[in-house]
């Protein structure tokens, strides 16, 4: 049998509380001050029982916190990159006593004990703006981070067998018991694949290319908690199951679950899941793009740059570093931006968000993209959630390769029979009369136009010629939009740019116009600009809103008619608060994440005079 890579700092930790002596430790518990676990904690508190996170045999003290913070390892020179800790506030600091126990709960059962080494407080934003790069509370690491008391206590902890009754408990392997599992198949090499998101075909493929240079693989999903939006790990796991049963060869596969929680922590998160997964007798481990990001705060490659801080052999487990990849209709095959030539308008892509609207609203996804037993698995979750913003995604909740919550990058195309739209795309205003859809699609059509031909459905103009004789009636408007909508595809499908600028009110038809250029392989962006009302009456010049207003003009939308904002814009912007060449420049911005456009290659805007 081969030898397995050595756990990380020499040791495979192990604080189970022996079968032998539960009924003792129960019952001593019992008289101990009482420290309640959240969520995160618990998982860190299994992690170090397992030896998952092996050296660690408890809560970190103050050196080796103050050393991880700082430099990435413990006191005593071990590379590790995120603080394990466990807060407590102040009323529970006054009840502990440094040198006595305390007893380690939660979800309302005793999980184990702690050896009180030590008291110390942190500084919450010194800790944010270290490990996370950033103070801003818009990032779920950083808003959890100060969401917690700022007194930790620190010490080794013992913990009482895990339950029976926690969830996948059948494919919750330890790390010893995964290591038994990778010696018994004999292999020498084994890759992990981390994962929080369903695997879909562009996730498969990077697998597969790992899989051709070891001899095994380990699916590895968390299971941990995540931020509300990820899809849950029970719908999860029941496609990687059917995805593993019917893709991947059984002799050199493992689905296996990790308990970690996720901290979106991009490249510090990336070197503690390859160290921890070394702990589960993995020799290499795949770091993708944007690897365990969120939003837009990591840069795409720093959770793969990150490792070359270090020498592999403190590292001790082999990064397998893929770009993103994506399925490429001229190339007709999967590939990535290393062996594809063509440009991004080969590739169509799919962001979580448009994924879930597809399949809510009984549309394919491509086989291409994601597998049919995958798509069933999710059609059913997201339709049991209700539609609309129910479970919401919101933008980009990582179909980024890796992990990374990052829309666009990976992803593809139409039906399979789907035209190619060459180039052309749909880039759908909505927004009340006089928010500045007219004056944006005129700007942008002066930056498109030196790449491709720009051609702008107005509003206006289309009701003179394309809709005269409908009115403003729910059903006459659903029409107008229906006939935009139309002419935009059979101007994207054929390499144009189309930018349509009419007020859309209603949710449901924008909607519909969305699937149809989805379903035609057109990349359709949606735009609100919205303004606040006095700002709107106060730029209009025809006094419009304030005949409204007076009631003299009926049916005038966001007065005496109906406008639904977007709940899933891809930009909003802001047209009283930034200048048009802000709001152009965060829309060609969006473009080029989409891959639509060259990145910068758009000629500086000229001045456009700011009226609507
Ligand atoms: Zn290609």
């Amino acid at each position: 049998m081969p030898a397995l890579v050595e756990p990380h700092g020499g040791v495979l930790v192990d604080r189970f509380v022996a079968p032998s002596d539960v009924a003792a430790f129960q019952e001593r518990a019992r008289f101990l001050p009482r420290i309640d676990l959240d969520a995160r904690e618990l998982a860190d508190l299994e992690m170090i029982a397992t030896g998952a996170s092996s050296p660690l045999t408890g809560f970190l003290g103050l050196a080796d916190y103050e050393s991880v913070v700082r430099r990435m390892r413990l006191a005593d020179d071990t590379v590790w990159s995120l603080p394990v800790t466990l807060a407590v506030t102040e009323a529970i600091c006054a009840a502990l006593v440094p040198g006595s126990e305390a007893a380690l709960f939660g979800a309302g059962r005793l999980w184990g004990t702690l050896e009180i080494e030590q008291i110390f407080d942190r500084d919450p934003l010194a800790e944010a703006q270290a490990i996370y790069g950033t103070v801003d509370v818009s990032h779920p690491g950083v808003a959890y981070l100060l969401s917690r008391p700022r007194w930790l206590v620190a010490g080794p902890v013992r913990v009482l067998p895990l339950p029976d009754d926690l969830p996948f408990a059948a494919r919750r392997l330890t790390p010893r018991e995964l290591r038994s599992e990778i010696a018994a198949r004999g292999w020498r090499t084994a890759v992990g694949f981390q994962t929080r998101n369903p695997i879909h075909r562009a996730h498969e493929h990077l697998t597969k290319l790992a899989l051709e240079m070891t001899d095994g693989l380990v699916i590895h999903p968390l299971i941990g908690e995540t931020k509300s939006g990820d899809v849950t790990a029970e719908v999860r796991f029941r496609a990687y199951e059917a995805l593993v049963a019917n893709y991947y060869p059984g002799d050199r596969t493992v689905l296996a679950a990790f308990p970690a929680a996720m901290r979106y922590a991009g490249p510090r998160e990336a070197i503690y899941h390859a160290i921890t997964r070394k702990n589960y007798g993995m020799t290499h481990f795949i770091v993708g793009r944007d690897h365990a990001g969120v939003g837009k705060f990591y840069s795409p490659y720093a959770a793969q740059e990150i490792f070359e801080r270090f020498s592999p052999g403190e590292i001790g487990i082999t990064p397998v570093k893929l770009d993103a990849t994506f399925f490429c209709h001229a190339c007709d095959s999967t590939a990535s931006s290393r062996t594809c030539p063509h440009d991004a308008s080969h590739r169509l892509d799919l962001s979580g968000t448009r994924v879930r609207e597809l399949l809510e609203n009984g549309g394919e996804l491509p086989r291409q993209f994601t597998r049919p037993e995958i798509a069933e698995i999710l059609r059913e979750h997201y339709r049991s959630t209700g539609n609309g913003n129910g479970n919401g995604n919101g933008h980009g909740n990582g179909h980024g390769i890796g992990d990374g919550d990052r829309p666009p990058v990976v992803v593809l195309p139409g039906r399979p029979e789907a035209p190619s739209s060459e180039g052309g795309f749909i880039l759908w205003f909505t927004g009340l009369s006089g928010a500045g859809k007219s004056t944006l699609a005129n700007a942008l059509r002066t930056r498109l136009a030196a790449e491709r031909p720009v051609e702008i459905l107005d509003g206006d103009e289309v009701r003179t010629f394309l809709s005269a004789g409908l009115g403003f009636s729910r059903e006459d408007r659903d029409t107008n939009i229906r006939r935009i909508g139309y002419v935009s595809r059979l101007l994207a499908r054929n390499g144009v740019v189309a930018i349509a600028a009419a007020i859309s009110p209603y949710c449901e038809t924008r909607r519909e116009v969305h699937r149809l250029a989805v379903k035609d392989g057109v990349p359709f962006l949606e735009i609100f600009a919205h303004a606040r009302l006095d700002s709107l009456i106060a730029r209009d010049v025809k006094g419009l809103y304030k005949k409204a207003l007076a009631g003299t003009i009926s049916h005038f939308t966001g007065i005496s008619d109906p406008y639904e904002p977007p709940r899933h814009p891809d930009v909003v912007v802001e047209t009283d608060r930034e200048t048009v060449e802000e709001s152009v420049a965060r829309i060609l911005e969006a473009l080029r994440d989409r891959g639509l456009i060259e990145p910068r290659s758009a000629p500086p805007v000229s001045a456009v005079a700011a009226t609507a």
